[in-house]
């Protein structure tokens, strides 16, 4: 009786083995079969910088320009200046500076900076920190720049050369902080709402001796106690786009 239990679990771990190679088997094929149904990228053509081809009110002359795909910003910083086009959404856990003379095409997507903690300086704590020259455009619809959920942060805090043809910055406390010189041909400021600090304006806060030329564009619907659409303290040259703003009672 003894031995014939020994035999009977002896034959049930070979099954039990023979059970475990044929799943792990039938997974192997599983695994290219399911890349096959992936969704395939989205074509990006070369563009002018303007993204969707108006070349109004923009000032510059229509030229198509040709751009790399990035799964995330970090790739920017190690491939240098250049123009570049989100192949995806890019959450960000802290602040991507700018560095280098990049052109950004949103291509539709979204960068979102999620707050993890508050930083010392207010730069730290907004979506993106130029320090070289960076240019937003977007070729498609919705791209975005934006703060999940509490808006402690700018959206663009330019201390170099921002130039903004296309493309959404809304949900920051300060759409773009404007310590540099900031021309806006196109694109949306809006949404962003500041209560706390006097040196933010909702839209865009230009700080004392710099400036910000507004070519083209709308800054609408931000909110803030002071200036909500523009809080200028530099130099602000309105030429062209439109603003409003909702005011603080
Ligand atoms: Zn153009
Ligand atoms: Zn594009």
């Amino acid at each position: 009786m003894i031995r014939k239990k020994r035999m009977g679990k002896g034959i049930a771990k070979i099954l039990s083995g023979l059970l475990v190679f044929g799943m792990v088997a039938g997974l192997v094929p599983a695994v290219p079969g399911g890349t096959v149904h992936a969704k395939a990228a989205e074509p990006h053509t070369s563009h002018c910088v303007c993204g969707k081809g108006e070349h109004t009110n923009n000032g510059h002359d229509y030229k198509e320009e040709t751009w790399t795909g990035i799964n995330n910003l970090s790739e920017i910083n190690s491939q240098g200046s250049g123009n570049y086009y989100l192949t995806q959404d890019v959450k960000l856990e802290e602040v991507w500076s700018c560095r280098n003379d990049v052109k950004l095409c949103l291509n539709g997507h979204k960068i979102t900076r999620e707050i993890k903690s508050d930083g010392r300086f207010p730069y730290e704590n907004a979506v993106i920190c130029i320090y070289g020259t960076f240019t937003l455009t977007d070729c498609k619809e919705n791209g975005i720049i934006k703060h999940e959920g509490e808006n402690t942060g700018a959206g663009v805090y330019n201390i170099g050369n921002f130039f903004m043809y296309n493309g959404m910055i809304s949900n920051n406390n300060c759409g773009v902080k404007n310590a540099g010189d900031f021309n806006m041909y196109g694109g949306t400021i809006s949404g962003n709402i500041n209560e706390k600090t006097s040196d933010y304006g909702g839209g865009v806060y230009v700080d004392a001796q710099h400036t910000f030329n507004m070519y083209g564009g709308t800054i609408s619907g931000n909110t803030a106690g002071y200036g909500g659409g523009v809080n200028n303290k530099g130099t602000f040259n309105m030429y062209d786009g439109s603003t409003w703003s909702y005011v603080k009672i």
